[in-house]
């Protein structure tokens, strides 16, 4: 199968891009406390491998991984949207919705550069098999390249935020 335990984009990837997103969010949303919006948009975007087990959060809590495939549910949109009301539901009112939708952009953008690599991901999982995928190998050159690239625009983004 395209499957396997190597198959997930490395760590700081993820939470790279996690931090461009933050960034570029930031001007939009204007959260009171910036450094904790891209705190939680770097831990969004390292939360969906919980379901890895050798990943830095599935190390943790194997148990995730034992119990959904790699990939599966938490790389859908389900499993974005069911974060995102959890917390909603579990702060009980949307005064923190800003913080909320910071971890949800951290965890979209995981998702949505899985989906460039050749594994791909299941957006719809479980309720559907059908995979994006794009022609990234992950932790292979071009991986390195696009860490780099966005590493870059990040370092840009920072610098020019007024
Ligand atoms: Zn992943």
């Amino acid at each position: 199968m395209l499957l396997h335990l190597n198959s997930k984009m490395m760590f700081r990837t993820h939470i790279t891009i996690g931090f461009l997103a933050g960034l570029l969010m930031l001007p939009m949303l204007t959260p009171l406390n910036p450094v904790l919006f891209i705190f939680l948009a770097l831990v969004g975007s390292a939360m969906p491998d919980i379901d890895h087990p050798e990943s830095e959060i599935g190390r943790k809590v194997k148990i995730v991984a034992f119990l959904f495939e790699h990939r599966g549910f938490f790389h859908s949109l389900f499993a974005t949207l069911l974060f995102y009301l959890l917390f909603i539901y579990y702060l009980g009112s949307l005064r923190y919705g800003v913080y909320v939708f910071a971890f949800v952009i951290g965890y979209f953008s995981h998702i949505l550069s899985d989906s460039l690599t050749r594994e791909g991901i299941m957006p719809f999982h479980p309720l559907s098999k059908f995979r994006v995928h794009g022609f990234i190998r992950t932790g292979k050159g071009f991986e390195y390249v696009l860490l780099i690239v966005v590493f870059m625009l990040s370092m840009w983004r920072l610098f020019t935020l007024n």
